[in-house]
């Protein structure tokens, strides 16, 4: 530190603006990248007074060839035209098409790397299942086969297919306000997951030769129509997930009679397709305390070894729904718990193969319930009748009121113990949480995913981080805190947030980490909890049912808080900007007394504390000064130096004191210490300061500074702290809760960062053909690596 006394009159701050270079004004407010509001969508944020959505109701009968492998159905829709414009064509989506050989999605598709491909070793080449991937995808069509699509007198409707949608053609406009029926014949191969991927298709079992079936974006789907977008029928590349209208499902599905069957919505004829065990069952659960099993391992052990012949149709109706989705398998064990509160009223449901257990029936319910009780807390009530989660080849992904999750034990190949891993145990409850929470984003609060994945992935993964805290401590969280993102933060190639789902690079760190991170910094750090909970619940409950934008979230959250976060959109979803803020320098300013006796000896102890010249040192002891031998040549000036006070600077004193008010000589007396402190904002992304300073005591204590510090300038500021005692250090984001990218520069005085060094040893064995072509050939060994 350097220590400067300074007069009182001379306090004076002032800021250095930088000459001829442009402002970057960080709080500039975003009206420029928002849309102008409207009576559909307020400035406020909330649905306008002309706020409207189409409506489309569905009734499907379809049935599961199990044999091979395939799905054929007919649909009616009912579409109902809200929107103040009329129609002459409708979009409906077909995204089984990505499955087309010759689809966008894989004509598309680039190599990310050619390491793997020029990198022959086992750990950079690549894998068996990637290659067989590869392979099936040229030749695999799963595309939808559309039969037929006729208007509600059976007269057949012009259509015209776009790769994943169709455009039918009406004879009339469909005027505003009216509604219109038609139907659709179809039919479509069910993808292998494991092998080409997806949010749904078939896994197969070779031990006892059955399949699970996840279905889903199995219908040809209404596109949405909104006052945003118009028709939103970007085309699906296999990134940008579903935009979807709210309506009415009846639907019956035919499966072999022997499968259990999961689906959106209500069970609607129990009678015809359960036993009266499992429906006596179902009704202990809805009460019970912990889940009831419906229907047993040992009932789906012995289903899975006799195939029924014969087939049975589960019906299911599911209201005010965006999509329906279902699973199906003579392998499901299934269990169920009822949960109430508030106006939830629900049935939480798992239904697994028997290779999920024992981490399916100890946790799969569990967990749903868990994910309700919190998201109920921060959002709405849990509406739905049921939430399902379901154990199938899919990794995670939601539906309304179903979700599919992947996560099992593992079983020893050769001793045939299960055993299961952390991540395992803990990346199921996480992926149940995540995706049952998508039932309130977006299944309820109904973003558009084609446009922006954030606003489903982003705010879904915030609220699994708070529920993921409610369900033990020290949960193992992947991701969430701010520190986590540091990384992503300051890396090469980001895209902001506010970028289309299609095109976002690094979607899991881009779509999830970072808004997760962004929300958390805003809720603990920037608005406090009380402001940030209220305006989010605030959020959810005036788009609930209803179609958000960006804007409508960012101004609700300022509306509701009554806090202008416009720089913090701008930095955090429109930038790729960091934060990085360094402490670059402190001066210590301590106020001068006046007293020549206290000035001088100040004075006198900061000339005592510079270093000796080397001169000096040299000469200490081997040089024979003049004066020492013949001390008659010292005088008054060898006794006294320049911090000796004299009378005359004594009676200045006396002069001045004299002059001064009570209340300046009381501030004279104070001795209050003054820091102007440096901070550079190396990142570019503004953040509010949080200093812990320590004193010289030993007493510590934080300053908060919100971000509008850096209005006036977000390159350098210099901040003024006054205290009572020597300040002797001072952190900046002491508890790493800004998302600061380099920690290393956030103390005064800097701190030594501790590291590790690895020594290991060079082991380099040299080709030797001679001993390779003498050594013995194990012939057993083959034998067995070929029947393995
Ligand atoms: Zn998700």
């Amino acid at each position: 530190m350097i220590r400067l006394p300074i007069g009182l009159a001379a306090l004076c701050l002032t800021m250095s603006a930088i000459a001829g270079e442009q402002f970057d004004d960080k709080f500039r407010q975003l009206d420029e990248l928002l849309p102008t509001p409207t009576t559909i969508r307020t400035a406020s944020g909330a649905p306008g007074h002309a706020y409207w959505q189409q409506r489309a109701d569905y009734t499907i009968r379809a049935s599961l060839d199990e044999a091979r492998r395939a799905i054929s159905g007919s649909e009616t829709i009912t579409y109902h035209n809200n929107s103040p414009d009329n129609l002459t064509y409708l979009w409906v989506q077909l995204d089984q098409n990505i499955y087309k050989p010759n689809s966008d999605a894989r004509t598309t598709a680039t190599i990310r790397s050619r390491d793997p491909w020029e990198k022959a070793s086992p750990e950079t080449g690549m894998k068996f299942d990637a290659m067989k991937s590869m392979l099936e995808a040229r030749t695999f069509d799963g595309g939808f086969n559309i039969k037929s699509v006729k208007d509600s007198s059976g007269r057949p409707l012009h259509f015209v297919i776009n790769r994943t949608m169709m455009r039918i053609d009406l004879p009339q406009a469909l005027k505003s306000g009216a509604k219109l029926a038609f139907s659709i014949e179809w039919s479509y191969n069910i993808n292998e997951q494991k092998v080409l991927g997806g949010r749904s298709g078939y896994e197969h079992f070779d031990e006892d030769k059955n399949d699970l079936f996840e279905i889903a974006q199995w219908y040809p789907r209404m596109a949405a129509y909104y006052d945003v977008t118009g028709w939103q029928h970007k085309q699906f590349l296999g990134t940008g997930e579903f935009t979807l209208e709210f309506g009415d499902y009846d639907v019956e599905v035919t499966v072999p009679s022997d499968h259990i069957v999961a689906g959106t919505g209500e069970l609607q004829n129990a009678g015809e397709v359960l036993t009266s065990a499992q429906r006596q069952r179902l009704e202990q659960a809805r009460t019970a305390k912990q889940p009831v099993v419906i229907a047993t391992q040992a009932e789906a052990e012995a289903r899975e070894k006799q195939h029924a012949s014969g087939t049975k149709t589960w019906r299911f109706k599911a209201r005010n729904v965006r999509d329906f989705a279902w699973a199906s398998s003579r392998k499901f064990i299934w269990d169920a718990q009822g949960y109430k509160k508030d106006s939830t009223n629900v049935l939480a449901m798992s239904f697994y193969p028997k290779e999920g257990n024992p981490l399916w029936g100890k946790y799969s319910t569990a967990a749903v319930i868990h994910t309700i009780n919190e998201y109920n807390k921060y959002s709405f009530d849990y509406p739905y009748p049921v939430a399902i989660s379901v154990n199938g080849p899919v990794g995670g992904m939601e539906y309304p009121m179903i979700c599919f999750n992947g996560p099992r034990p593992t079983k020893d190949k050769k001793t045939g113990e299960i055993t299961y891993s952390k991540q395992a145990k803990y990346g199921l409850i996480g992926v149940v949480i995540h995706e049952v929470g998508h039932n309130y984003f977006p299944m309820i609060v109904n973003s558009d995913e084609r446009q922006w994945t954030w606003m489903d992935e982003g705010l879904n993964s915030f609220l699994q981080y708070l529920a993921e805290q409610a369900w033990e401590e020290h949960y193992p969280m992947s991701r969430g805190e701010p520190r986590k993102i540091a990384d992503y933060m300051k890396s090469q190639g980001q895209v902001p947030i506010m970028t289309n789902s299609e095109s976002i690079a690094a979607l899991g760190y881009n779509a999830y980490a970072k808004p997760t991170a962004a929300f958390i910094v805003l809720r603990e750090t920037i608005l406090g909890r009380e402001l940030f909970d209220f305006a989010f619940r605030e959020y959810a409950q005036r788009w609930k049912f209803k179609r958000p934008t960006p804007a409508d979230f960012f101004r609700t959250m300022e509306d509701a808080s009554g806090t202008d976060l416009d720089w913090f959109w701008r930095g955090w979803f429109y930038t790729t900007d960091h934060v990085d803020v360094s402490v670059d320098g402190i001066t210590e300013y301590t106020v001068g007394t006046k007293n020549p006796e206290t000035e001088k000896a100040w004075r006198k102890a900061l000339h005592d504390q510079e270093p000796i010249s080397v001169t000096d040192q040299h000469n200490q002891g081997t040089l024979p000064r003049l004066v020492d031998s013949r001390p008659e040549l010292k005088d008054f000036y060898n006794e006294h130096d320049d911090f000796t006070v004299t009378n005359h600077d004594r009676n200045k004193y006396n002069e001045a004191m004299a002059g001064l008010e009570d209340w300046e000589k009381a501030l004279l007396k104070e001795g209050k210490h003054m820091y102007l402190v440096d901070f550079s904002n190396l990142g570019g992304l503004v953040s509010p300061l949080v200093l812990e300073i320590q004193l010289a005591s030993g007493k510590k204590y934080i300053e908060r500074v919100p971000a509008e510090v850096w209005r006036y300038n977000p390159n350098k500021i210099t901040k003024l702290i006054i205290t009572d005692e020597p300040m002797v250090s001072l952190v900046q984001d002491p508890y790493w809760e800004t998302a600061d990218t380099d920690v290393s520069n956030n103390a005064w005085p800097r701190r030594v960062t501790p590291s590790r060094l690895e020594l290991f040893k060079s082991k380099r064995e040299q080709d030797d053909m001679m001993k390779d072509f003498n050594e013995k050939l194990k012939a057993d060994k083959t034998e067995a690596q070929k029947a393995e």
